[in-house]
């Protein structure tokens, strides 16, 4: 007998690992934790789909960073991100799905079974994959900012906007994001400033006109936030205004509640040689469905999603591509 011989391994959770090459065969490889990913875990492990979960870098994804949630439903008191995260992964677990810390760092989807590595150099055989990676918000990068980040400095607006009913807030950015979310907010909070590099918006003109005639709106054009304030939680704002120019000029401002609309980044971008996306990086799947445009590869969740970004709209499209791949795999 060969000492190269090939090892296989049946294990218990019916995927087959070739030891000595480390290739994993897997039949439903999902790739991402957030709301899209553990639904997507917990309808295929329900199908008998032996779903194979990766997590990624950050596991729980975008709500692991968020503190209150009060509008997915199933929760009349409300639940912090975290919980509510875990909740999903122990469901999807319960149905035997397989949910592994790890990335997945490359990807070959020339043809099928796909083949993907993980950052502890498993190969992998996918027979079909589905695509959950989230998008992760921008954020100006200060110290302060991400010090108070959960304290006062929040990237989703329908998320947080609730707890400023009647208190003063700041948008940060120019474009459709900013001032949707400026909008939003205008209706909780007593004022709202949105905080804008340029000297004009870059948001389209339906989106900017109503900002611009919104009362409860006040646009600083020429802006740039140099430190979030506050040491347990926000309390103002450091500006500069017109920076650069003669007529620079430092300025503070109390608020009590910092919002990010400076643009997201989908996490596709190990994907891209195979899947269509738009041009910022969105996964494009077939209107309706959670399909790409390479068959046996599903996307759901933020990554395909520029509009909604919600927990409960990645979950809905979650549970999509599970039923979607489930169909694939018979062939239907
Ligand atoms: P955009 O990239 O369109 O806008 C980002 C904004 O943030 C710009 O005004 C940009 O300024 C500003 N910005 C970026 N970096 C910084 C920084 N470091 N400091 C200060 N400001 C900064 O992102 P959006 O999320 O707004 O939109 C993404 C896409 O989604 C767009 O195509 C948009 O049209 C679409 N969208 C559509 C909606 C709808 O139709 N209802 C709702 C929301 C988004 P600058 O202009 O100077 O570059």
């Amino acid at each position: 007998m060969s000492f190269f011989k090939k090892i296989e391994i049946q294990t218990d959770k019916s995927s087959i690992i070739d030891v000595l090459g480390k290739v994993e065969r897997i039949k439903c490889l999902i790739i991402g934790s957030g709301p899209a990913g553990y639904t997507a875990a917990i309808y295929a492990a329900r199908a008998n789909m032996d779903p194979v979960l990766y997590q990624g870098l950050e596991a729980g994804g975008q709500l692991m960073t968020t503190t209150e949630v009060e509008n997915f439903p199933g929760y009349p008191q409300g639940v912090t991100g975290p919980v509510m995260m875990e909740d999903i992964k122990n469901q999807a677990e319960r149905f035997g799905a397989d949910i592994r810390w790890g990335l997945i760092t490359d990807v070959d989807f020339s043809n099928r079974p796909f083949k993907l590595t993980s950052d502890e150099g498993v190969n992998i055989e996918a027979e079909i994959v589905i695509i959950a990676t989230g998008a992760t918000a921008k954020y100006l990068g200060l110290e302060s900012e991400q010090r108070l980040r959960g304290s006062g400095v929040s990237a989703c607006a329908t998320c947080d906007g609730f707890f400023y009913k009647n208190k003063v807030v700041a948008v940060v950015g120019g474009g459709d994001t900013a001032c949707e979310e400026a909008t939003y907010l205008s209706q909780l909070a007593s004022k709202v400033y949105l905080i804008v590099r340029k000297p004009q918006l870059r948001a389209s003109k339906a989106m900017q006109q109503r900002v611009l005639t919104n009362s409860k709106i006040q646009v600083l054009f020429e802006h740039n936030t140099l430190q979030v304030l506050g040491d347990a939680k926000v309390t103002g704002l450091e500006l500069i205004k017109k920076q650069g120019t003669p007529n620079e000029e430092t300025i503070k401002i109390d608020i009590d509640g910092f919002f990010l609309a400076i643009g997201h980044h989908p996490n596709s971008d190990i994907f891209k040689k195979y899947i269509q996306t738009d041009e910022i990086g969105y996964i494009k799947t077939i209107p309706g469905t959670s399909k790409t445009n390479l068959p046996g590869v599903f996307a759901c969740g933020d990554v395909q999603d520029p509009v909604y970004r919600q927990a409960i709209t990645a979950a809905g499209s979650g549970c999509m591509a599970a039923l979607d791949a489930e169909r694939f795999l018979s062939g239907l």
